[in-house]
């Protein structure tokens, strides 16, 4: 079974506020405990963490090993204060304190640094983009202070321009990487930048009227239409579902992102699991600590 490249130990697939309040008050140990024993019984045997900032993942850090996971982490992701990412890690108001906290990530056992570029779908508009996101400048010097203390970067970022200053700025993986035009593409070809196109968190939420269907219809669409495209170029598409996010489930979460990307291939499992097999291999080399 293949691996889970992107997901949130301490999410449940249901309710976020749920998730913070069963952790914030100290790890809930005993559903850290059992999440790893649900991919263990799965066969999933790799876990690529997004970031918490309640101390979940540096627990799961440490326990993964006896359930035979796995198991690589940024501890907590980075983003810019009053930008979207509180939910998900601590904020940086200049690039002083971005490298205290690619220090403090370090000393907390990250395999890698994650940061967040940009804001998230809105879901009821297609083609748009909530909160502001980081300028050209400002991502090029986050990614090379991550370089030069030793760590890769996966980025969580939405939006063609924004994706393609993370790319020409050497991040080492696109997360989400919604809007995508053939030219940001080709780059991630080119570069052979990591690209896990994370569709199931919109791809599930059709039919459950929380959103408006149209828009949730033509955004699982287009990145859909991406996917083909990377796919043909020799992108290196990885295979992760934002477990823990609402409507992706644990496990299963993996399976849906699995079939949604089969969908992009166009069923020709050989060709995918080729392509799936092969970037797992390159995260697994990559995301780690020099
Ligand atoms: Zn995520």
């Amino acid at each position: 079974m293949f691996g889970e490249c992107h997901g949130h130990v301490f999410m449940n697939g249901v309710n976020y506020k749920a998730a913070v309040a069963r952790h914030k008050n100290g790890v809930d140990r005993e559903a850290v405990r059992s999440l790893f024993l649900a991919y263990q019984k799965a066969g999933i045997t790799f876990f690529r963490e997004g970031g918490d900032y309640l101390g979940v993942s540096s627990f799961a850090a440490e326990i993964a090993e006896e359930y035979g996971i796995d198991y690589r982490s940024p501890v907590f992701a980075i983003h810019k204060k009053g930008h979207y990412g509180g939910i998900v890690g601590l904020a940086y108001e200049n690039l002083t304190d971005f490298a205290g906290l690619v220090e403090d990530a370090g000393r907390k056992g990250a395999d890698f640094i994650k940061i967040m570029l940009s804001g998230l779908l809105d879901f009821n508009a297609y083609g748009t983009i909530t909160g502001p996101a980081l300028a050209f400048s400002e991502i090029k010097e986050l990614v090379r202070i991550c370089h030069e203390e030793g760590f890769v970067v996966m980025v969580h970022v939405n939006g063609r321009e924004t994706v393609y200053g993370a790319i020409v700025s050497g991040a080492d993986s696109i997360e989400h990487g919604f809007y995508m035009t053939g030219e940001e593409l080709s780059l991630l070809a080119e570069r052979g930048t990591v690209w896990t196109p994370t569709v199931s968190p919109v791809g599930n939420l059709a039919g459950r009227g929380m959103f408006d269907e149209a828009s949730v219809k033509a955004i699982t669409e287009s990145q859909l239409a991406n996917v083909r495209k990377a796919l043909a170029l020799g992108v290196h598409v990885a295979l992760g579902s934002d477990a823990g996010a609402v409507t992706v489930p644990h496990v299963t979460g993996l399976y849906d992102e699995y079939d949604w990307l089969l969908q992009a291939a166009d069923g020709d499992r050989e060709r995918l699991d080729r392509v799936l097999e092969n970037t797992e291999r390159i995260i697994k080399e990559k995301f780690r600590r020099r």
